[in-house]
C-alpha cells in the first residue's frame, strides 16, 4: 500500500509515534493509502528545520528563491498526468477537472508567487526638509499553511508560494482527507534539490497537527483555509500569541439571475457554478435567486440541464460529477438535504444517493440537488451545505434580490446575471462580498485580492496581498 510521508528537513519520514491513518478512494470508499499520522513531535521537528533552513533560504535572495520554485513548477508540469490521476483518486473529482484546473492552478500558483516576488515593492514617504521614510518588508520566519481537502493541491500551493516567495520558511499542513499530491509534491521538492527544511510538509489530524502548528509559539503567522468554525478555533488559540492570521473561511455564495441577462451563458454558468467539483468549492452559489418573471423558465430548464448531469466513474471523461469527498461528507449532505424537507422544501430533482456498481458499489456518490420553497430565513439557506445542493428562491426587484443575497453571516462571493450595466455596478457595490462576478464565474486574476467579508474571513490572499500578508512591514525614518 502506498504510503504518504512527511518531508522534514529535506527528508521524507513516518510520524515519530509510528502510527498511520487510512486514506480512503471516494470512488470505491476503500482504503488505498496508509497516511503518516504524526502530533506535535512532527511539527516541533519540522519547526527546528523551518528554523535551521531560513538563513539559506533568505540568502538564496529573491532570484534563488524564484528559481527554486520555478523548478517545482516545472516539475509538477512535468508529471502533470500522474498529479491529476492522483487528485482524482483522493478525492473523488473528475480527473478531466483536476487535469484542467487544478493541477495547472497549482502550477499556476508556483510560477505567479516565484515571480512576483522579483516585482514586489515598498514605499517610500518623503517629509519635505526633515527626513525620509522607507518600508522595508521582511519575511516573518516560520509560518504555518493550513489547507482543506476540495482544492488539495490548488490551494494549498496558493498559500505556500507566497510564504516561500517572501522569504519564510514553511510548516504545512495537507488536509488528512486528501494528503496524496502534497505526498508527490514532497517527492519533487526532493528531487528538485529545494533547499531542505524551507518547505516541511506534516500530515496528520487537524485537531492534532492543525493545533500543534496554530499553538506553536515560534510559528508567527498562520494561513488557513478552511471550514469557519475550525478558522474561529484557530483565532482562539492563535490571537492571544499575537500571531498574524490570514482566514479563508466557508460561503454561502447568491446567483442573482435578473430577467435582462443572456439566458443561454448564464444556464450553462450556472449549471458549472453550482456542481463543479460536486459543489465542493468555496465559491460554488449555492443559493440562487432569480427575478421572479424570468422564475418558472429558468427552474425548467436549470433542472433539465441538472437532471443531464452525469455521476460517475472520476475516471471517465463523461462523469460531470464524481464521488464527495469522504463517507462522512456523504452523510452530512444528505442529512441537510432531509433538513430541506422537514423544512418544507421541495426537491425538485436529485436528493438521493447513487450506487454505481462493481468496483465503485462503496463509493460515495450523490444525485445534484435542486430545491425551492423555502424562505431567506430557514437553516437551508442560512448554512453552508458545501456540496452538490443549490436552493431557488425568487425576487420581485433588484432591492429585495440585494436583500436576500445580503442575508447571511457569510460574505464571500457573489454572481450577478444581468445585462443592464447600470444595474451591475450597482449591485457590484451593494453585495458585501469579498468577490462579485458579473457575467460570469470562477474567472480568476490571481494578481486580485482574494477572501471573504463577514464569517466568510479575515484578510485576503492573492497578489500583493499575500506578499504583504507573509511579510512584516518595517519603516525606516532617516533624517534629512
Ligand atoms: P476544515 O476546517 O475541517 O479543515 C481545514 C483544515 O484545517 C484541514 O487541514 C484540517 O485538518 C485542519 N484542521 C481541522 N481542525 C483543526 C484545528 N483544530 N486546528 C488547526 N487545523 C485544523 O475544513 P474542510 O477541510 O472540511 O474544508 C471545507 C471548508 O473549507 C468549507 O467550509 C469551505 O467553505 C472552506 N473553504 C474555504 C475557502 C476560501 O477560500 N474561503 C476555499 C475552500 C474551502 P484535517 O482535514 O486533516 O482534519
Amino acid at each position: 500500500m502506498e504510503q504518504v510521508l512527511n518531508l522534514i528537513g529535506g527528508e521524507l519520514r513516518p510520524a515519530i509515534g509510528g502510527g498511520w491513518l487510512d486514506d480512503h478512494e471516494p470512488a470505491t470508499g476503500k482504503v488505498y493509502a496508509a497516511i503518516a499520522d504524526s502530533d506535535a513531535r512532527d511539527v516541533q521537528a519540522a519547526v527546528e528545520a523551518a528554523e535551521a533552513a531560513g538563513v539559506d533560504w533568505r540568502a538564496l535572495g529573491r532570484e534563488g528563491r524564484s528559481k527554486a520554485m520555478l523548478r517545482l513548477a516545472d516539475l509538477i508540469e512535468r508529471d502533470l498526468e500522474l498529479f491529476a490521476q492522483a487528485e482524482s483518486r483522493d478525492n473523488g473529482k473528475p480527473v478531466h477537472l483536476a487535469r484542467k484546473v487544478d493541477i495547472p492552478r497549482a502550477i499556476a500558483n508556483l510560477r505567479f508567487f516565484a515571480t512576483a516576488i522579483l516585482h514586489f515593492s515598498t514605499e517610500a514617504h518623503q517629509m519635505d526638509g526633515v527626513a525620509i521614510n522607507y518600508t522595508e518588508r521582511e519575511p516573518i520566519g516560520v509560518v504555518g499553511c493550513i489547507s482543506p481537502w476540495n482544492l488539495p493541491l490548488y490551494l494549498f500551493t496558493w498559500k505556500i508560494a507566497p510564504a516561500l516567495a517572501a522569504g519564510n520558511t514553511v510548516v504545512a499542513k495537507p488536509s488528512e482527507v486528501t494528503p496524496m499530491t502534497a505526498g508527490l509534491l514532497s517527492e519533487r521538492c526532493i528531487e528538485a534539490g529545494f533547499p531542505p527544511g524551507a518547505l516541511n510538509i506534516v500530515h496528520g489530524l487537524g485537531p492534532t497537527v492543525g493545533a500543534a502548528i496554530s499553538e506553536h509559539p515560534r510559528i508567527s503567522a498562520i494561513s488557513f483555509t478552511g471550514g469557519t468554525r475550525t478558522g474561529a478555533e484557530i483565532a482562539r488559540v492563535a490571537a492571544p500569541m499575537f500571531k498574524k492570521l490570514s482566514l479563508e473561511l466557508g460561503g454561502k455564495n447568491p446567483v442573482l439571475v435578473f430577467a435582462d441577462c443572456d439566458f443561454e451563458e448564464m444556464l450553462r454558468t450556472t449549471v458549472l457554478s453550482s456542481f463543479r467539483n460536486q459543489g465542493q468549492i468555496c465559491l460554488c452559489g449555492s443559493r440562487i435567486l432569480v427575478e421572479r418573471s424570468l422564475y418558472e423558465r429558468f427552474k425548467s430548464a436549470f433542472v433539465e440541464r441538472v437532471k443531464a448531469l452525469r455521476v460517475g466513474d472520476p475516471k471517465d471523461p463523461a462523469s460531470d460529477l464524481g464521488a464527495v469527498v469522504s463517507g462522512q461528507h456523504l452523510e452530512k449532505v444528505l442529512g441537510h438535504i432531509a433538513l430541506a424537507k422537514e423544512e418544507g422544501g421541495t426537491v425538485l430533482c436529485g436528493g438521493e444517493r447513487v450506487r454505481l456498481t462493481g468496483d465503485l458499489a462503496g463509493g460515495w456518490y450523490l444525485q445534484p440537488t435542486v430545491i425551492e420553497g423555502l424562505g431567506p430565513a430557514c437553516r437551508t439557506n442560512q448554512e453552508e451545505i458545501f456540496g452538490p445542493v443549490v436552493t431557488l428562491q425568487p425576487f420581485d426587484d433588484e432591492a429585495h434580490a440585494l436583500q436576500l443575497a445580503n442575508d447571511s453571516v457569510y460574505g464571500l462571493a457573489s454572481v450577478v446575471w444581468t445585462n443592464d450595466l447600470k444595474r451591475a455596478h450597482r449591485a457590484a457595490r451593494a453585495l458585501r462580498t469579498g468577490i462579485v462576478w458579473v457575467n460570469c464565474w470562477m474567472v480568476r486574476d490571481l494578481r486580485t485580492p482574494f477572501g471573504g467579508m463577514k464569517q466568510s474571513g479575515v484578510g485576503r490572499e492573492g497578489g500583493e496581498e499575500a506578499l504583504r500578508f507573509f511579510t512584516e512591514p518595517k519603516n525606516i525614518c532617516i533624517r534629512l
